[in-house]
């Protein structure tokens, strides 16, 4: 398999993609920080240190890994944790980079053992130890490298190997994204794509989009085909709220996937706790999109907990649901320490 590959929305062309600190919007401690060591590895003239961002998916890490080649003047190479299949994979990519150069490493968790073994001196001492032959025919071949900066984008940093994270040198976390930024995003891509857009019409989506820009952006592109039949174009608040609706995005951004996993917990599971792979069986979806899809989102707006046993539904989520709440309902000690979930 190639070792080089374009996610979703990682093409070069992708019109909404910011390119400098100033386009990108929120997470403005990454930015700081970012900003600061780009600065520092600059006036040294070193190669920045090797970063790891994590998060849920679609919160901009590709894109702040573009942003970090472009602010150094270097160029980007992107791949995948999976697309990497063999340690010569790793190595053609590294030895065909410049002096200076970011490789973006998406999902950097599913790299294989044996490509992460060699990835280490090549982290560490800009080198390669390639060992070729087998038994007393084996050699072993010292390849130096150029400096290069590795970008790695994981939504799951607690399945990194220990020795692999110790290796960043910077390690950022992404977070949700409030309503209010994810309206400025919301703006600004309808401008890129010249959408007329008012005010309450990008509120509106944006406190839909689950605190995630990629899904602002899609939310974006699907209302502007509703606009057009609708209201001469113009995404305004009631054409936002009617294409949403028909999209059974309801008004918390919750989509049929959430709450079809919520009503599995309640009815099956009496609220709760349920472990992910038997939540994961009673839906038929991938326990890994529970997790890196719905549970952040959910979690976040208080209608999940998790729990040393499970999953649990908050109360908030079966108000949410319109669904009796259970007499015996009783918040887990996870809940408690929390306090009142916010609905
Ligand atoms: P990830 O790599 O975390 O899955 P991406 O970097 O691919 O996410 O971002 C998804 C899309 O969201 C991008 O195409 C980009 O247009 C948009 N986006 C992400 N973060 C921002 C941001 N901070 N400001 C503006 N747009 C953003």
């Amino acid at each position: 398999m190639e070792a080089d590959y374009n996610p979703e929305d990682a093409e070069v062309e992708n019109p909404l993609r910011p390119h400098s600190f100033s386009e990108y919007i929120g997470q403005d401690k990454v930015k700081e920080n970012l900003s600061i060591f780009i600065e520092a590895a600059k006036s040294r003239k070193e190669t920045l240190d090797h970063v790891l961002l994590y998060g849920p998916p679609g919160l901009g890490k590709t894109t702040l890994a573009g942003i970090i080649a472009a602010e150094m003047g270097v160029n980007m190479r992107i791949t995948s944790g999976p697309a990497i299949e063999r340690p010569g994979d790793l190595a053609s990519l590294l030895t065909n980079l410049n002096e200076g150069d970011v490789l973006f490493v998406d999902e950097i968790h599913r790299l294989p053992r044996t490509v992460e073994e060699i990835l280490y001196p090549a982290m560490e001492d800009y080198a390669l130890d390639i060992i070729t032959g087998k038994g007393q025919m084996a050699t072993s071949i010292h390849l130096p490298l150029p400096h290069f900066t590795l970008v790695g984008a994981t939504t799951r940093a607690g399945q990194l190997s220990a020795p692999l994270r110790d290796r960043f040198g910077v390690l950022l976390r992404l977070e949700l994204y409030s309503p209010e930024e994810l309206a400025k995003i919301i703006v600004r891509s309808a401008k890129i794509l010249n959408i007329e857009m008012e005010p309450d019409g990008a509120l509106e989506l944006a406190s839909r989009a689950r605190g995630t820009p990629r899904i602002a952006n899609r939310l974006l592109k699907r209302v502007r085909d509703f606009a057009q039949v609708m209201s001469e174009g113009v995404v305004t608040f009631q054409t936002a709220k009617v294409a949403l609706d028909r999209l059974e995005i309801d008004e918390l951004g919750l989509d049929s996937s959430d709450r079809r996993m919520l009503e599995a917990i309640i009815k099956f599971y009496g609220g709760g706790p349920v472990g992910i792979d038997t939540l994961a069986a009673a839906i038929g979806e991938e326990a890994i999109t529970i997790e890196d899809v719905n549970e952040p989102y959910l979690m976040q707006i208080g209608f999940l907990t998790r729990t040393p046993r499970g999953r649990c539904v908050t109360k908030a989520a079966y108000l949410h649901l319109d669904m009796p709440v259970p007499e015996s309902y009783e918040e887990s000690p996870q809940q408690k320490l929390w306090g009142e979930p916010v609905s």
